[in-house]
């Protein structure tokens, strides 16, 4: 960010938390930006106090979270649709088996979450807990010295093994197991239904969402954001949020001065399965 109050700066930093997963560090500190997901499409202002780049979970939340705190001359510029970045394709585990300002983040989200769902908001909710399966004995070595800083700084979870293990899991495989952690506290939610309910939340408290629009540059002038270039037009603004996830870095390198984002992008798999009808056969 690099035009901003001590309050926007220290708000700022406490939203930037927010994001669901932080293996890769997206949120710029000198130039923030952020984004959400719906379908949402207002014509774009030329003028607004904070432009936020991206429309994901990160983008979504700060934008929430900005008007919840009384912000609401904010324009969201998502180059697709909203919550259609990566936030679409998470499993959406809030795990909290983390090292504690990691967990911090994970149990603020966990209460937001079900303050949602007491609010009758769908985001497919379950405190099922969570089991780290050790098939080795260095990595059981692992999640005990996990373990010995995770509890004491507050996190209930146990070392579980054979019998015990199968019943938290009738449908493992435990031959090949060494022993795991159980992590009861642990949830999983729809990391798109997120999208929505903060994207249409932060709207009603005055933010616009303009899809189908891409950042592709943002200008300063006396070490000052002052102009947001858009494929439909420039915003004038007095701070602008890079919540682009994994575009972060190339949308920094695009501006001028150049912002040196350390995001890298890392290969992902993942499977979907449907639900299961019958017992699975060993
Ligand atoms: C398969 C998979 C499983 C995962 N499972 C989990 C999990 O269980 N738990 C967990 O916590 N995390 C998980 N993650 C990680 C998590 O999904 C991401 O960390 C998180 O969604 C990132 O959110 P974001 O808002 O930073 O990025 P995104 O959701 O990618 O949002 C960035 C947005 O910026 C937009 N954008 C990019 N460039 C521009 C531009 N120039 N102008 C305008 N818009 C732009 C993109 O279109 C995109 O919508 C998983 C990820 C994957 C891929």
């Amino acid at each position: 960010m690099l035009r901003g109050t001590t309050h926007f700066s220290k708000m700022l930093s406490k939203l930037i938390v927010l994001r669901l997963h932080t293996k890769v560090l997206t949120a710029n500190i000198r130039l923030a930006t952020v984004s959400t997901g719906a379908n949402y499409s207002a014509s774009l202002p030329t003028q607004a106090q904070i432009v936020i780049a991206g429309a994901g979970i990160v983008a979504n939340s700060v934008a929430y979270h900005l008007v919840q705190n009384g912000w609401n001359d904010i324009v969201v510029v998502e180059q697709g649709k909203i919550g259609s970045g990566t936030s679409h394709f998470g499993s959406g585990t809030l795990g909290l088996f983390k090292p504690i300002a990691h967990r911090n983040l994970i149990w603020y989200s966990i209460k937001l979450y079900q303050e949602l769902q007491q609010m009758g908001y769908d985001i497919q909710m379950k405190q099922c807990g969570s089991i780290n399966l050790a098939q080795t004995k260095d990595r059981l070595i692992a999640l005990k010295r996990r373990m010995a800083y995770n509890i004491p700084t507050g996190l209930y979870c146990e070392l579980v093994r054979g019998r015990e293990l199968q019943e938290l899991h009738p449908y493992l495989n435990i031959d090949d197991i060494e022993g795991a952690v159980w992590v009861p506290e642990d949830a999983v939610v729809n990391p798109k239904s997120i999208c929505d309910i903060l994207a249409t939340l932060a709207q009603q408290g005055g933010a616009k969402y303009v899809e189908n629009n891409t950042v592709n540059r943002v200008l300063t002038k006396n070490k000052m954001v002052y102009v947001v270039e858009t494929d439909q037009g420039n915003i004038f603004c007095d701070y602008f949020v890079n919540c682009t996830g994994m575009w972060a870095r190339e949308l920094g390198l695009q501006s001028n001065p150049q912002v040196c984002i350390p995001a890298y992008p890392a290969q992902h798999f993942y499977a979907n399965t449907g639900p299961l009808t019958q017992g699975l056969q060993k």
